[in-house]
């Protein structure tokens, strides 16, 4: 991909993006229209579409996905008080940007 996808010109830090977080892998960045207090996209640096185009030999970076997951919410506070993992998959699922991407969103008040 490249120049036509947005997601894989923020992960190479094409986009002057504040990373929270960047491993060889991927990249973790605040949501730019949060649904709630906090909203991080964790992306992985290959382009994929979307959860249906993930194939076996992407197992690992799907698994790096949710560990990275469970470790930024500790970060932000919100291990202990919960949060929510998605993956919208394709335009009836809600994606808009048609690269893989895990959304994390926690911090209500509840
Ligand atoms: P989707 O609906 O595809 O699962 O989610 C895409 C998300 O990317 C949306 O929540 C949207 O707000 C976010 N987004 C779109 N463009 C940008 C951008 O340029 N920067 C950041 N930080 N987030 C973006
Ligand atoms: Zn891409």
């Amino acid at each position: 991909m490249g120049d036509d996808c947005l997601f894989c010109k923020i992960s190479s830090g094409r986009m002057n993006t504040e990373f929270l977080h960047e491993t060889e892998d991927l990249v973790v960045f605040r949501d730019i229209n949060p649904q709630a207090p906090v909203h991080l996209l964790l992306v992985p640096k290959k382009h994929i579409r979307s959860v249906n185009d993930i194939t076996d030999e992407d197992r690992g970076v799907v698994a790096d996905l949710i560990h990275t997951a469970r470790d930024m919410a500790k970060k932000e506070g919100i291990a202990e008080s919960g949060y929510n993992l998605a993956f919208n998959v394709e335009r009836g699922g809600g994606q808009i940007i048609f690269h893989l991407h895990l959304h994390l969103l926690g911090g209500w008040k509840r």
